[in-house]
């Protein structure tokens, strides 16, 4: 019995300790609504949860079409797709904006090229603002262009790289940005991003569309609109792609 009561008496004087100097009803400060919805969690961090929409289960394109509607001329295999090199960029079919994305892919096993010719490819959030792939394990190229940058733009806050012909992933939570009815910009896009489970871009605002050349600028745009990645010539595979819209 002393064994319970010990611990007890010690837990109580420390309650004590911690609400002292306030007096009146704790219940005031309890918030009972809204009840978050109960989502289903998968088997792993990697798994979609029960409410994500799934871009790609690694059997079909369904769920996305090529440039101009072309037909999709990458690969699927072993539950993985492939960009064909010069085929064309895909899209999804399906608009999207705010949004939590996983993504996994995979840069050549065979390593040929340097810097922004080595496992290029990207993910294009709306279309217009692309979050590097690139294999950039011992590959020396511009900073705001190495994986996990956002595109001539934010440099990662580390490099979270896997060699190449590895499985890499990406866990994207993105803010669309938000225009006026006259087109100006009421608020910056957002991003945060885990490369591997380790923070890159954290909660991070962009300067606008992604540009090759110059400075990125906002150009007005719906509140969703497909996700795309990038032919960049490279043969990059992409997997368990799942979005949860927010
Ligand atoms: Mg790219």
């Amino acid at each position: 019995m002393k064994k319970f009561l010990l611990p007890a008496a010690l837990a109580l004087t420390n309650l004590a300790s911690f609400s002292q100097g306030r007096t009146g009803d704790p219940k005031l400060s309890e918030a009972w609504e809204p009840v978050p919805a109960v989502v289903q969690p998968g088997k792993t961090a990697q798994d979609a949860p029960a409410d994500a929409i799934i871009l790609f289960n690694g059997k079909d394109f369904n769920s996305w079409t090529g440039k101009n509607g072309k037909k999709i001329e990458w690969t699927i295999a072993d539950d993985a797709m492939t960009v064909k090199g010069g085929s064309g960029e895909i899209s999804t079919r399906q608009g999207f904006g705010d949004c939590q994305l996983h993504i996994e892919w995979r840069t050549p096993a065979v390593v040929k090229g340097e810097g922004q010719g080595r496992g290029n490819s990207g993910i294009f959030l709306m279309g217009r603002y692309e979050l590097q792939v690139l294999d950039s394990y011992n590959n020396k190229t511009y900073s705001n262009g190495q994986a996990a940058s956002i595109y001539k733009q934010l440099i990662p806050l580390v490099n979270a790289s896997r060699g190449p012909g590895e499985w890499q992933t990406y866990d994207i939570i993105f803010i669309a940005p938000r225009f006026s009815p006259d087109g100006r910009v009421q608020s910056q896009a957002r991003i945060t991003v885990l490369h591997n489970g380790v923070l890159v871009q954290n909660n991070v605002a962009l300067w606008g569309g992604t540009e090759y050349i110059g400075i990125p600028e906002y150009k007005a745009h719906s509140m969703k609109e497909p996700l795309m990645l990038q032919d960049h010539g490279d043969a990059v595979s992409f997997r368990n792609i799942w979005i949860r819209e927010l």
